[in-house]
């Protein structure tokens, strides 16, 4: 089957077609970000094409303040570098430069291209396979080919994202129609959506993400496409879907989102065993427990709104909270044999979870630790436990958020969380000598045999973490 260029005959136009322009009226000038203003004006100087490009031309235009502000140039790396002292190339595929004022950095890139489509060397003559090949071979290996403002528009996963702002001339430019989308709230891919998607799968996870956190309807081939490239997800490199996943949860929208996620079958590949948790529709004991589920996530929404960032531990101590809690209790275990003791479960929970998504390794270790030190908020009678010392460490403020959390799902234990946060508070000020006193040995301690696949910390009992 000959290659297309498939983005080229879906609703895109051929390049160098004349954009549509606006002016940017509606953007308070205070709104721009100064240093992202003085790298523009310094470029300009010197011959060169500068825009404001990205999410923050989309934030802008529907009065949402940007998280940063990227610049696109017709400048080459190097060329923008020697212009700026502050400046400093980096990536090796995408080299781009940083430039930086104090803590702050203006991202600057070159105006890109996607890569030219390879040919297909060795086409089965099977219609079907050949077009599942093209779809394989369209995965972006390549992703540094300098081009102009209109191809470095095409090249962008959304019309939304794809808008550039002149702040000299003060006009927004639109090669994609992201302006009519913004207008309309409509997330969609620029060109064949999937032709976009089957290039980087991780797009479908952005999709949600941006759908979720701006309020946009996806449209309708997007979805589509959504859900027919979503197995290729599993093609995608995992340090970035677990970013992306991550990103969902601090967005302040994650039951949205991971509702989404399911609904299109990416939550099916990206984290199966949470899929398979929330098991079928018309399974009743599932729909209970998959509440349960929805309601860590609706807690976490509501903190992330009163303004916390949940660590990337508690992100997947609070993924993985109810899986644990089912395997732990004899009553409700699916795993193969008995239910052991907590620190093993949490084990064999985590430990694979990790590997699949490749989180470090001391991530998964202190998301299970986190989860073992949840019974500590409410038995604290154990000979050994030594309060002041529990506070003190710097596992409490992750477990205590996670317990704030499962609190607030459960909608009871307010006062107990209230209890510890007061404790935490006076412990903080609590002189050296009382912690040293808590540890003094006055209390006779039992030699133990050290113990295998797990954590010293955690004590042994399957599941009092429940609720
Ligand atoms: P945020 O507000 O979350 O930062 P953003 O739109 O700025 O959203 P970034 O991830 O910062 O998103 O990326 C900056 C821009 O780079 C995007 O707006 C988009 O134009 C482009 N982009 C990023 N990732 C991709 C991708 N996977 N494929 C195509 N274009 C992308
Ligand atoms: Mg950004």
């Amino acid at each position: 089957m000959p290659k297309s260029n498939d983005r080229r005959q879906a609703g895109a136009s051929p390049t160098r077609s004349s954009p549509r322009t606006i002016t940017a009226d509606s953007i308070p000038p205070e709104m721009l970000d100064p240093d992202a203003l003085r790298v523009i004006a310094r470029l300009e100087r010197e011959g060169h094409q500068a825009y404001l490009v990205g999410g923050c031309v989309r934030d802008l235009l529907i009065g949402r303040t940007p998280k940063d502000f990227d610049v696109a140039s017709d400048a080459h790396p190097r060329q923008i570098k020697r212009l700026f002292r502050n400046g400093r190339i980096i990536g090796r595929r995408f080299k781009l430069v940083h430039i930086q004022y104090g803590d702050h950095i203006i991202e600057t890139a070159t105006f890109r291209r996607d890569p030219e489509p390879r040919e297909s060397e060795n086409d089965t003559g099977d219609a079907v396979e050949d077009a599942k090949r093209d779809l394989d071979d369209l995965l972006i290996t390549e992703d540094n080919v300098f081009g102009n403002a209109e191809e470095d528009a095409r090249r962008r996963d959304f019309t939304v994202n794809a808008l550039f702002l002149d702040p000299t001339k003060r006009t927004v430019i639109d090669y994609v129609g992201g302006l009519e989308d913004l207008e309309h709230g409509v997330l969609r891919t620029i060109g064949d959506p999937h032709t976009r998607l089957a290039e980087d799968p991780v797009r479908i996870l952005r999709a949600v993400k941006f759908a979720t956190r701006l309020g946009f309807r996806i449209d309708d081939d997007t979805w589509n496409a959504m859900i027919a490239i979503a197995p290729r997800l599993s093609r995608s490199a995992p340090p970035r879907v677990l970013e992306e996943i991550l990103r969902l949860m601090r967005s302040g929208t994650a039951l949205g989102a991971f509702r989404m996620l399911r609904a299109c079958g990416a939550l099916a590949v990206i984290l199966p065993a949470i899929d398979r948790y929330l098991g079928a529709k018309d399974d009743s004991q599932a729909q209970t427990r998959a509440g349960s589920f929805w309601r860590l996530l609706e807690a976490l929404d509501s903190d992330v709104h009163q303004g916390y960032l949940p660590s990337t531990s508690v992100c997947i101590a609070l993924l993985y909270l109810r899986i644990i809690e089912r395997e732990a209790d004899p009553a409700t275990r699916e795993m193969k044999g008995k239910a052991p003791d907590l620190v093993t479960v949490t084990a064999e929970v985590l430990v694979p979870v990790g590997l699949a998504t490749r989180l470090p390794r001391r991530e998964t270790m202190r998301a299970r630790k986190i989860i073992l030190l949840q019974r500590r908020f409410v038995q604290t009678s154990t000979k050994r436990f030594r309060p002041l010392a529990f506070l003190r460490s710097e596992d409490f403020p992750d477990s205590l958020a996670l317990f704030r959390l499962r609190m607030a799902a459960r909608g009871q234990g307010w006062d107990i969380y209230e209890g510890w946060k007061e404790r935490h508070r006076l412990a903080l000020s609590a002189p050296k000598s009382e912690l040293e006193a808590e540890g003094s040995g006055k209390r006779r301690r039992r030699r133990r045999k050290p113990r295998t696949g797990g954590d010293a910390s955690a004590g042994g009992k399957p599941a009092p973490t429940a609720g």
